[in-house]
């Protein structure tokens, strides 16, 4: 069984624009690209640009903006220097953003928060610019350093035709936004995704759809797992998905959620309608299982590691490295979520004690480019050829929002 792990994380301040850069952006990523190296697990940082973007227009009137968007372009050189790998992420809500000089705070226009929602021609130049801004700013670092690969804001894609036409116009070759079985009205409803836990080339109307032959955009899904999840239980019994957990990890998952709600209050939370981690409707949560993404800040590391363990021996893996000889797992976290790197350090040590040299960790670049390697005999010349008729919407945004 050849698992390859891939550790994603989503680079970013909070989605209201508030927090403060150095502490939960600079000083997380630091150690958390120190703790890489020692496991030799490289990191693929999933920075956000439109922000430090609103950073660069302010910087020649605030000094404070103007260091904060120094440090992360040295943070982001750093990571690949650390032998990691840095791919674009956007919010939308950051393109509009205005600086309130008198509360010293970023105004953002929250109403545009999904990616799809922007027009064509936005679309167009944001990707591209995105694409163009790391590729300057990294190249110097490593010469054949490309920006292939897109993870949109809060995984709000649809709808997914014009960003995937965009995508593959602007030359990205894979995108990492869908959570297979998630879901969030009005943004998005992954449950249709055509793989649960497997990539697949998209098909240029919907990026839950497969192409029929070989497509341009290959979509890496983060890994989601079914599982109960219930609050109650977990706070008085201490359990995780019916795995008991060490009481060191039991004080950290509280701690860390504590430090969650002191940076970012979930009234801070624009949308708040809720996420499935947030709105427990808790007696249906008793008795349902539901999809959890695999995130490193999240979860405490045993129950991190028995789930990532039970999906990597799904059936639906199993048949994923028949296939293809690996598997890819994107696994993801958030700098702005950890108080430290302890939970990620026992998730790695766990891995290697159970896993051993079975599970290999890439950056994102590493799995696309293999991947398409290992399909280059198998597709072709089919490679291209992708649906012709676009299918019904899965799900009409402007209905949904109105
Ligand atoms: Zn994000």
């Amino acid at each position: 069984m050849r698992i390859a792990l891939i550790l994603t994380n989503d680079w970013e301040l909070p989605g209201d624009g508030s927090g403060d850069f150095w502490e939960l952006q600079h000083r997380p990523l630091r150690q958390l690209l120190q703790v890489c190296q020692e496991f030799a697990a490289p990191l693929t940082v999933m920075a956000e640009v439109a922000q430090q973007w609103a950073h660069q227009v302010h910087a020649s009137r605030f000094p404070a903006l103007r260091e904060e968007a120094q440090a992360w372009e040295a943070d982001a050189r750093q990571v690949l220097q650390a032998g990691g790998d840095v791919q674009l992420h956007l919010h939308p809500q950051w393109l509009d953003a205005r600086f309130d000089e008198h509360r010293q705070r970023w105004i953002l226009n929250c109403q545009q928060w999904s990616t799809g929602q922007l027009s064509e021609h936005r679309l167009r130049s944001v990707l591209k610019r995105g694409k163009d801004y790391l590729e300057t700013l990294l190249r110097p670092v490593r010469h054949d350093y490309t920006c292939l690969a897109f993870r949109a804001g809060a995984y709000c894609l649809p709808p997914s035709h014009p960003v995937l036409s965009v995508l593959e116009e602007a030359g990205f070759r894979c995108d990492s936004s869908v959570a297979p079985g998630y879901r969030q009205a009005p943004y998005y409803d992954y449950r249709a995704a055509a793989q649960r836990v497997a990539p697949w080339y998209v098909s240029r109307w919907d990026v839950q759809r497969e192409a029929r032959y070989s497509g341009q955009i290959l979509e890496i899904p983060v890994a989601t797992v079914k599982d109960w999840q219930s609050p109650v239980l977990r706070r008085s019994l201490g359990l995780h998905g019916g795995s008991r957990v060490p009481a060191r990890e039991e004080r950290w998952w509280r701690a860390a959620r504590q430090w969650r709600q002191a940076h970012y209050p979930l009234h801070q939370h624009p949308h708040a309608t809720g996420s499935h981690a947030t709105r427990w409707r808790w007696p249906r949560k008793l008795l349902h299982r539901s999809p959890l993404l695999l995130d490193y800040d999240l979860l405490p590391a045993t129950h991190f590691v028995n789930l990532l363990e039970r999906l990597a021996l799904s059936p639906a893996a199993r048949a994923c490295v028949d296939r293809h000889g690996f598997l890819p797992l994107v696994v993801t976290g958030h700098t702005k979520n950890m108080p430290n790197a302890d939970n990620l350090v026992w998730i790695l040590e766990k891995l290697r004690r159970r896993w051993g040299n079975t599970i290999e960790f890439w950056t994102l670049t590493q799995a696309i480019q293999t991947w398409e390697s290992a399909h280059a005999e198998v597709a072709g010349t089919d490679r291209f050829v992708s649906d012709v008729v676009p299918p019904k919407p899965s799900m009409n945004f402007a209905e949904a929002t109105a």
